[in-house]
């Protein structure tokens, strides 16, 4: 046979693909070859190279092979349409369909959950906020109770939150939300309750739901301090921050679960993660739901200041970072503004003692 000009080594099969580097939300375009190892290449420039061992099946629709790595980030994906290229590679991947969790913890899930939803802020902060000014007006109703319902599942699966249910607890937390609720003229569609988990929060989701978290209420002295707290999160309700909160804050992880097709896994952490690095409602939503606080607790007769007192108590104990009230506007300036704005009571407590002490073990029966 001729062989002045030599075939070349019959090069490694491969094809193209998606890849999904699992640390940024960039998808890429990327060609894979077949070398002793799956090469992901960008042109000349191998961008990652995945022992054929370590592959593993990730859910994802029919008609692609979705394939993760053991040793990449967790949420490092590859999605292969070409059903000859998925044949082969599946073919030298011995272990695709072993669905052991290996090495990789659900901290070590969580820890890189963190770090995708730390590199996806920068698109939160800058792209997502014009887009949920826009698109809340646009949200019907019905659609947001829904994505408020998603919430309410993933926040009660990721805290493994339950619902406290001791009944002189939760006469008291009703009697104090209904005096908020109607200084504050919002109708009976309102739903809250306390959730029973460590974290030191409350929020509002979408389709008017108030969660007050029993880490916050372990930590409060007296119901005027959560009386502003729950009137701040009925303020971000009024104001439909919840729902640019959610398009701005969950919006991001559904989006990322959309793209890995796993919206009850990752994403609910990615959803948790975030909601416990940042939150995602702008500084100015912070301050009117705060200006909304102090109205309310004026309207009550209740002073303003123990809510900033609250939050300085709070946010001076936990880990910089690790509590949603952290990044609020800095506690100490929320204080001095609910000092600037407090008023000698005028008006009765708004729980009896003993209702107060009712409250703060309204989670006694909660395991
Ligand atoms: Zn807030």
């Amino acid at each position: 046979m001729d062989s002045d000009a030599p075939e070349p080594a019959k090069s490694p099969a491969g094809g193209r693909a998606i890849y999904f580097d699992g640390t940024s939300n960039q998808r890429r375009a990327v060609t894979l070859r077949f070398a002793d190892r799956l090469e992901i290449r960008d042109g000349d420039q191998v961008l990652a190279a995945w022992a054929y061992g370590d592959i593993r099946r990730a859910d994802g629709p029919s008609g692609m092979l979705r394939a993760s790595c053991l040793t990449a980030a967790a949420l490092a994906r590859l999605e292969i349409r070409d059903a000859a290229v998925a044949a082969d590679l599946v073919s030298r991947s011995t272990g695709i369909d072993d669905n052991t969790p290996g090495r990789r913890g659900v901290a070590t899930i969580v820890g890189w959950s963190l770090a995708a939803a730390v590199s996806i802020v920068a698109v939160v902060l800058f792209g997502v906020p014009l887009a949920a000014e826009r698109l809340t007006p646009l949200v019907p109703d019905s659609f947001e109770r829904r994505l408020g319902d998603v919430a309410d599942r993933q926040v009660k699966a990721v805290f493994d939150a339950k619902l406290c249910d001791y009944a002189p607890g939760q006469q008291a937390f009703a009697k104090l939300v209904t005096a908020i609720r109607e200084a504050a003229d919002l109708d009976t569609s309102v739903q809250s309750g306390v959730l029973s988990t460590w974290v030191p929060n409350a929020f509002a989701l979408p389709g008017g739901k108030v969660y007050l978290l029993s880490g916050l209420l372990a930590k409060a002295e007296n119901a005027d301090e959560i009386a502003g707290v729950l009137a701040h999160e009925l303020g971000h309700l009024k104001h439909r921050d919840n729902m640019r909160g959610l398009i701005h804050n969950g919006g991001t992880s559904f989006l990322i679960g959309l793209l890995f097709g796993d919206i009850t896994g990752s994403s609910a952490l990615i959803f948790a993660a975030r909601s416990l690095v940042t939150n995602s409602y702008t500084r100015e939503a912070e301050q009117d739901a705060d200006s909304f606080s102090i109205e309310i607790m004026h309207r009550l007769g209740r002073p303003t200041k123990p809510m900033g007192e609250l939050l300085v108590r709070v946010t001076g104990k936990e880990a910089k970072g690790l509590s949603i009230l952290s990044s609020h506007p800095l506690s100490a300036d929320r204080l001095a503004r609910m000092t600037r704005e407090d008023r000698p009571a005028s008006s009765p407590p708004l729980l009896t003692g003993e209702e107060w002490r009712a409250l703060k073990m309204i989670c006694s029966s909660a395991s």
